[in-house]
């Protein structure tokens, strides 16, 4: 350990009594210095955030079982590590029917699912009359007018509830999907601009511009909306940009208290996509990263996917994360296609053997449940049928 190293102490300590004490988490500096921190340091560093986690939900770690809803993936974004994207008429291109929405929907349903996550292109139509032919003959003006009636139908017709994930949304469609929906997602990404640079990994991703995500973020914030977002780790960015982009997440968090979780995702080079040869991020980087976040953040639900983190993945773990995402037994990670999802007896397995137990949530965590009861009456009544009594996901069979 360096002379100089910052101390851990002040990463959310708990009061006498048994209590949160008020967590302020770790300043910039000394994120700063913990993320570029060298293996020796390392085992510090997790043992730090494995605490806090264990300190914030002691004993449990969640995932929420799934069914994965690509309703449409046609985007106007071309970014450069994404390989689910289509052109029209690209092989592979589809924009779901209500009929598969629902035979998924309830494929899912007998598999003791409970979220319907809704991932989708941004506002394909903007540039592709393809697009807006398809919505017209479905009978919408636009991709989330057709989202907003696909998650309606899930919500009436199965036990499902939808999370959906549509890019960016403006003040009214987070209040108009919020009817429908008890939390809503958008990836942060990173908080540098750099990356829409030419042949950078968001040249061409208009959407991407971290300053209009944040204002998606806020205004669901402002809205009192249990949001889903994160940083990406590997696609081009500084270990002090991540820094900066969970600092901007949890300043949000600050000041409406709406994030729900925080998602900590490492690239992946696919041969299928533009970034096909840039390295991926090591072992010890994501690491170090899923443990600064949690120093940031004491208090907020971590999440990293761990299909996407080779065969060792219980490490994350170590590392102070308290949510393995959504898994599902029915539909593949089709932003992921060749990471499949690990059983989830195994994934069990795992959890017990660090010493953890593993319960299934609902796509809103615990503590942001209440506030959406106050909602319409139909999203009301399907969360009160969901929820177990400690509002994690109920009765399953
Ligand atoms: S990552 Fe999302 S926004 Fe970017 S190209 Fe893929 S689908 Fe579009």
């Amino acid at each position: 350990m360096h002379s100089d190293t910052p101390s851990l102490a002040g990463s959310g300590e708990r009061a006498a009594d048994g209590r949160s004490a008020p967590s302020p988490g770790i300043s910039r500096e000394e994120a700063c210095f913990w993320i570029r921190s060298t293996s020796q340091e390392l085992p510090r560093l997790l043992d730090r955030a494995s605490e806090l986690r264990n300190q914030f939900k002691p004993g449990v770690i969640t995932y929420s079982r799934k069914v994965f809803l690509p309703l449409t993936n046609l985007c106007r974004d071309y970014c450069g590590y994404c390989r689910f994207r289509r052109d029209p008429g690209e092989p592979g291109a589809h924009t779901m029917t209500p009929e598969e929405v629902l035979e998924v929907a309830g494929a899912g349903e007998a598999l003791g699912c409970r979220e319907a996550l809704f991932s989708l292109g941004d506002k394909p139509e903007l540039i592709f009359p393809e697009m807006r032919e398809t919505l017209g003959r479905l009978g919408y003006r636009s991709t989330l007018h057709y989202l907003e009636a696909m998650c309606e139908l899930v919500l009436r017709k199965t036990r499902l509830l939808p999370h959906p994930n549509p890019g960016l949304m403006s003040a009214e469609w987070i209040r108009r999907l919020a009817q429908v929906s008890p939390s809503l997602g958008l990836m942060l990404e990173t908080s540098n601009p750099a990356l829409l640079a030419p042949g950078a990994a968001h040249d061409r991703a208009p959407d991407k511009l971290p300053s209009k995500r944040l204002r998606t973020i806020e205004e669901a914030g402002k809205q009192g909306v249990p949001f889903t977002t994160g940083v990406l780790v590997g696609i081009g960015e500084s270990a002090e940009d991540r820094v900066d982009g969970l600092l901007a997440i949890r300043d949000l968090n600050r000041r409406y208290g709406h994030i729900q979780e925080v998602i900590i995702q490492n690239f992946r080079a696919k041969k299928e996509i533009p970034m096909r040869d840039w390295p991926e991020p090591g072992r010890a980087e994501m690491l170090r990263t899923i443990a600064v976040a949690r120093l940031l953040m004491p208090d907020v639900n971590l999440q990293a996917p761990p299909n996407l983190s080779g065969p060792d993945y219980e490490e994350l773990l170590d590392a102070g994360i308290n949510d393995w995402g959504g898994i599902s037994p029915l539909t593949p990670d089709f932003i992921n296609p060749e990471r499949s999802w690990p059983h989830l007896e195994e994934l069990e397995r795992r959890t017990n053997a660090k010493g953890l137990e593993l319960r299934q949530r609902l796509p809103v965590y615990p503590e942001f449940v209440e506030r959406v009861a106050l909602r319409p009456s139909l999203l009301a009544e399907r969360l009160a049928s969901a929820a177990d009594p400690d509002r994690y996901a109920g009765n399953t069979a």
